[in-house]
C-alpha cells in the first residue's frame, strides 16, 4: 500500500486526483497506475481500470486470477466490475468511498463489496490497510 501511496503522490503532482493502484503477482509489483481523469479528460481513466487494461494487454491475457490489487481507495462500481471480469484474486484497499472530500463527484452508493457479492465470484476483499494515510491524500 505504501507503493500505491507513492503513486497517488504522482497523481497529485500531475494535477489528477490521488487515486492509485498497484498490481502484485508472486509478491512482486507488476504494475503501478494512478487516476488520470482530469489530465486526460476521460471520466473512465481510473487507476484500477487503466491498470487492468494495460496489464492484460502487456501479458496478452484477460485472466489476472493470480494477482492482488492494492488500491488507495475502495474501487468504484466500474472498477469493481472490471476487477471481477479480470478474475483478480484479492482486492486490498485503504479508505472507503464515503471518505472522499465532498467536492469530489460521487456517482452512487454501490460499494465494492456489493458489486463483488453480486458477481458470485469468490474475490477476497481486505479493507482499511493504511486507511488514515490513504484518506490523508485527499487533504
Ligand atoms: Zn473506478
Amino acid at each position: 500500500m505504501w507503493e500505491a501511496l507513492k503513486e497517488s503522490d504522482i497523481a497529485l503532482k500531475e494535477w489528477n486526483r490521488p487515486f492509485a493502484a498497484v498490481l502484485v503477482r508472486n509478491d512482486e509489483i507488476i504494475w503501478r497506475e494512478h487516476n488520470k481523469v482530469l489530465t486526460s479528460n476521460d471520466p473512465t481513466a481510473h487507476a484500477e481500470l487503466d491498470l487492468i487494461k494495460k496489464v492484460c494487454k502487456k501479458y496478452q491475457t484477460d485472466d489476472l486470477s493470480d494477482c492482488i490489487l492494492y488500491a488507495t481507495c475502495e474501487p468504484c462500481p466500474m472498477c469493481a466490475a472490471a476487477i471481477v471480469w479480470a478474475n483478480i484474486w484479492t482486492i486490498v484497499y485503504g479508505c472507503d468511498n464515503y471518505e472522499w472530500p465532498s467536492n469530489y463527484k460521487r456517482q452512487n452508493d454501490l460499494t465494492c463489496v456489493e458489486v463483488v457479492k453480486k458477481s458470485g465470484q469468490d474475490i477476497k476483499i481486505i479493507k482499511h490497510i493504511l486507511r488514515e494515510e490513504c484518506k490523508n491524500t485527499f487533504k
